[in-house]
């Protein structure tokens, strides 16, 4: 039933300025992960196009349609909006599976109910969070009063094109700015159909635009324009490592930055072991391990740790890989030829210093041009193997085991990454002990991945970067505070 033919799909061209696609002289062919085919063609905006997007941008911020009206109408248009995104649910949901690595029924299921659930959390949180009044003398009255920075551009990777892209314009349109969106160069289109339906609903001409291109032309071009505000990116620490630098040299523009992890599982000796291998399992089966928070190192009590990977490798026995667009398919491609070649040089290289693949380690062949890569555990890892240090951005686990505790958090940290990590006990003080010890923006403890309770951000510590999506935070890191002091004639 969810099955469909990938070529009858509409593929929305070019960029999407003031209201209108916009036509553009394309340069590269944009590839399906799941069979390796040109399925469109992606416009590359230079200098000037994003100059086009910032001027509509701050013209549509200036005017005040919506930087200036009541908040709860701004809600009212982000409700709408999220009801259209349902009401053209299956869709959407095509357009993204097609072209990106997200399954056809999982996109279904959740990633389209999620960007719409975001959407309209961000419309009901726009009149509840202002500034505030603060404590003064009684002749004075003081006040600190929430303003849009004006115009941000957000930058998103390719994982989770839609859900991520929601994450970064729900946010900033909500809180009264006006948005250039760069989507990936290699999933470029929903963010057209995205910024569409937000037009549908009535958000004003210029409020949310979409320009198509790489990192170094486009991006790069966004971060830097004197127009733009602020930047909210989400991808490879590198990528946010230059942009960070160029926002400094270009206005001293702030930026939020959501970067890669090498998220640890740990796992204690009195660990319900069933919860915890379905857990560990899905989070690096999930999107083939393409995931920011994947947790992708096991560090387990050394007394319980054969009896976890043999459940670990039965549940990872089960996979259905195929293409996106089968409703059957339950194991996602790997995004490019590039990057599967990548992960499999990774695998390579920890064999060949002494690790064992206890199941795995190699491409999956039988899909033509599509990448897959098999569902991977490395045993006999040291805490400097490159598959324990590099983010692997695939189905990869490595094992690594403890004696004590200490030892366990110990093995747990690492030295750049501190994104999210897994903690698995039936003991509370042990659970929140580690909880404590642990440097990374999220801890889950009994589980591992996010809920569907939006109010909870998300984001990391150290090289994963600072500032956070989601919550009440992600609203108020769109919006700069003026302080105001009034003084009371006496
Ligand atoms: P990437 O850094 O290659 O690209 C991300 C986006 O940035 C793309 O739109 C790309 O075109 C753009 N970009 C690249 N270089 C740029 C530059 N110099 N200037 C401006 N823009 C530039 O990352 P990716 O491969 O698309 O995504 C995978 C990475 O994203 C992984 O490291 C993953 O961990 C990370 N990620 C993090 C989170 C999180 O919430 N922390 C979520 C998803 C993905």
């Amino acid at each position: 039933m969810m099955d469909f033919d990938p070529d009858a799909l509409d593929i929305p061209a070019g960029h999407y300025i003031d209201a209108a696609r916009v036509a553009a002289p394309d340069a590269l062919d944009v590839r399906r992960p799941s069979d390796g085919r040109a399925y469109g063609r992606l416009a590359l905006a230079d200098e000037a196009m994003v100059a086009r997007a910032a001027e509509s941008a701050r013209r549509a911020f200036r005017r005040g349609t919506w930087s200036r009206i009541a908040p709860r109408e701004r809600g009212r248009v982000m409700r709408r909006w999220a009801d259209l995104i349902e009401r053209d649910a299956i869709a959407v949901a095509r357009l993204e599976a097609v072209g990106s690595t997200r399954l056809i029924r999982e996109v279904i299921g959740w990633d389209v109910p999620h960007v719409a659930d975001i959407i309209r959390f961000y419309g009901e949180l726009v009149d509840k969070h202002g500034g505030e009044v603060k404590a003064t003398a009684s002749r004075h009255l003081g006040m600190t009063v929430a303003e849009p920075y004006g115009v941000v551009a957000a930058i998103a990777p390719w994982n989770y094109p839609l859900v991520i892209a929601a994450w970064k314009v729900a946010p900033a349109i909500a809180a009264g700015n006006a948005v250039i969106l760069k989507p990936s160069e290699m999933t470029p289109y929903t963010a057209i159909r995205l910024a569409e339906l937000a037009a549908e609903a009535g958000l004003p001409q210029g409020i949310f635009n979409v320009v198509q291109g790489d990192g170094p032309t486009t991006g790069e071009a966004l971060v830097r324009h004197c127009d733009v505000g602020k930047v909210t990116f989400t991808g490879s620490t590198a990528a946010g490592a230059r942009i960070m630098a160029l926002a400094a040299g270009h206005g001293l523009k702030p930026v939020t930055l959501e970067l890669g992890g090498k998220s640890p599982q740990l796992v204690l000796a009195d660990a319900d072991l069933a919860l915890a291998s379905r857990s560990i399992a899905r989070s690096i089966l999930s999107n083939a391990g393409q995931v920011c928070v994947a947790g992708s190192r096991l560090v387990a009590d050394r007394s319980i740790a054969d009896d976890l990977i043999e459940r670990l490798v039965a549940a990872m026995s089960q996979i259905a890989p195929g293409p996106t667009w089968h409703g059957a398919t339950n194991y996602s491609p790997i995004v490019s030829r590039r990057q599967l070649d990548r992960i499999d040089r990774l695998v390579r290289e920890s064999i060949d210093s002494g690790a064992e693949a206890v199941i795995g380690g190699r491409t999956l062949a039988g899909h033509g041009d599509g990448c897959f890569f098999s569902p991977t555990i490395l045993t006999g890892v040291k805490a400097e193997s490159v598959a324990v240090r590099e983010e692997v951005f695939g189905p990869v686990l490595t094992v690594e085991t403890f004696e004590s505790l200490e030892e366990g958090v110990a093995l747990a940290a690492h030295p750049d990454y501190g994104l999210a990590a897994g903690v698995y006990t039936r003991d509370i003080s042990k659970a929140l002990g580690a909880m404590r010890d642990i440097e990374a923006g999220t801890v889950w403890i009994n589980r591992y991945g996010r809920s569907d309770d939006l109010a909870i951000p998300t984001g990391g510590f150290k090289r994963s970067g600072f500032g956070k999506d989601l919550g009440r935070e992600a609203f108020e890191a769109n919006l700069r505070f003026k302080s105001v002091l009034i003084d009371i004639a006496p």
